[in-house]
């Protein structure tokens, strides 16, 4: 099927039921709140005598302004109730328990797609964000899909920070159009901004203790490991723990940034961040996956951690050695 002919099975499912439930994958980002809420207020405006609901098993404390997620309900309604999984790759990311029970499956999402789950999947993988695809569908059907400046904040926030402030690779003419389109709804980027970027004090504080210690390999691999001690000394929620990776991007030469972070079951979360080169490759190799520049995996200790960081200066110097242009 085309991008047409997909968005509009995507519609005729829709259409079919009365009982809709979302869901998006497990620790949020704002992607996948923005998607799922985003969504929601579509349907609930296009189509008033539906039952919309978004169902998380878990909630996140970043992206808490955007809305949060209804009451969980029965099996009886998840077998009359279309299930829309946003943003999720694998089943086993759906952040909804009940998620089994679900009449159909509709699958939205923009990872590659590896391990296919759903009846009907419509999946783009070179789109910078899920929320991209859902402004598509909204704006594919005018007179019949509806949104206003809530719905259209929630699919913008996932745009912009899903392709880094339309930075990232996949951030195209198509983007900023459909951008556009949700600007046009009324968006209040000043105050938006502000709840996305600004942080407290103390997490500077972090910010600064993870530039301050942070390792490099001898190919350029950047690599910071936030331990339970740190978690606890800055007082950190695992997500704020997690933001770390990004404090590293900006390092001339060094393609590619690793951070390890401290699970509390005892294994080590890995975030794997790159420019240019491809690390999802790497992330399998671990149990884990991505995108090409964009991955996560979990190790299980320390050994583990430095082979993958052996393996990703291995990697990084091989690429150096036969490209040229990075930076
Ligand atoms: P994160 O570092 O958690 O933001 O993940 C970056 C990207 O990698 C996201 O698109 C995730 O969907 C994907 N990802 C993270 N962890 C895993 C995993 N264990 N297995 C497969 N994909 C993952």
């Amino acid at each position: 099927m085309n991008n047409m002919q997909i968005k509009q099975a995507v519609l005729d499912l829709i259409r079919e039921y009365d009982s809709i439930i979302i869901s998006r994958h497990i620790r949020p980002d704002g992607d996948a709140c923005g998607s799922a809420l985003g969504l929601k207020r579509i349907i609930e405006l296009s189509f008033p005598d539906k039952t919309v609901r978004y169902i998380a098993d878990d909630e996140s404390e970043l992206y808490s302004f955007l809305g949060s997620g209804d009451q969980q309900v029965s099996e009886e309604v998840y077998r009359r109730s279309l299930l829309i999984v946003v943003d999720t790759a694998t089943d086993d990311r759906i952040s909804n328990s009940m998620a089994r029970f679900a009449g159909k499956i509709l699958k939205i999402d923009h990872h590659i797609d590896n391990e296919p789950y759903g009846d009907l999947c419509w999946i783009e993988d070179g789109r910078s964000s899920n929320c991209e695809l859902l402004a598509d569908f909204l704006t594919s059907f005018p007179g019949v899909l509806k949104t206003d400046t809530y719905g259209a904040t929630c699919l913008y926030a996932g745009m912009v920070t899903d392709s880094g402030r339309f930075m990232f690779e996949g951030t195209c003419g198509d983007t900023l159009r459909l951008a556009g389109a949700l600007l046009d709804y009324g968006v209040d980027i000043q105050t938006l901004y502000a709840q996305l970027y600004m942080d407290d004090y103390a997490f500077h504080k972090f910010k600064a203790h993870v530039l301050q210690t942070m390792n490099i390999t001898p190919s350029g691999v950047a690599w910071t490991y936030v331990d339970n001690d740190t978690i606890k000394q800055f007082g950190l929620s695992l997500k704020q723990a997690s933001e770390c990776a990004s404090f590293m991007e900006k390092i001339r030469g060094s393609l590619i940034w690793l951070a390890f972070i401290d699970n509390p079951d005892g294994t080590i979360r890995v975030r794997l961040r790159s420019r240019f080169v491809t690390v999802n490759s790497l992330a399998n190799k671990y149990g884990g996956g991505g995108h090409a520049n964009a991955s996560g995996a979990t190790v299980a200790d320390r050994a583990q951690m430095q082979a993958l960081i052996d393996d990703a200066d291995a990697l990084l110097a091989d690429y150096k050695a036969n490209h040229r242009g990075w930076l």
